[in-house]
């Protein structure tokens, strides 16, 4: 899991995933360990927060509260190909609860 999310890659299915479910990233390094949220570690294309020196150790979801739902989709050309597009959502019939949204075209990261 945290190779597929260090890698980046904008087909991978891990970072929407992790972006919906605001998941929270651990980076260590001789400095420390630094938690990251998913919205603010993938950068772009095969591009992250982490530093040279950083290894990611750990990923944290929290857990869904009571009432929601999730679906996700994806779009490739033949069956099992790595995908061309993404879509994660996330909805809770608790109002005090926002819908999330995350997604890729595979090229650009998620979002
Ligand atoms: C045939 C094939 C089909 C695939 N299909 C899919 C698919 O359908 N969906 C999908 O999402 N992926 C797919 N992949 C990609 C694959 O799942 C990911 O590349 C893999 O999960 C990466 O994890 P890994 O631990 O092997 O990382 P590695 O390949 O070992 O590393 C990937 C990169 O991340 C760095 N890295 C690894 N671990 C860490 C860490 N802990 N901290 C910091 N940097 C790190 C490495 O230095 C390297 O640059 C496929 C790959 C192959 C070969």
């Amino acid at each position: 899991m945290c190779g597929s999310l260090a890698h980046a890659d904008p087909a991978a299915e891990l970072p929407v995933v992790a972006m919906a479910l605001e998941a929270e990233l651990l980076a260590k390094s001789v400095r420390g360990t630094r938690t990251i949220a998913a919205a603010d570690f993938f950068r772009s294309f095969l591009t992250t927060a982490l530093a040279d020196d950083e290894l990611l150790t750990e990923v944290r979801f929290p857990a869904l509260s009571p009432r929601t739902g999730w679906g996700f989709v994806e779009f490739a050309r033949r069956r099992g190909d790595f995908a061309l597009a993404e879509r994660m959502l996330v909805v809770s019939t608790a109002s005090a609860v926002p819908a999330r949204s995350s997604w890729t075209d595979g090229r650009s990261g998620p979002a």
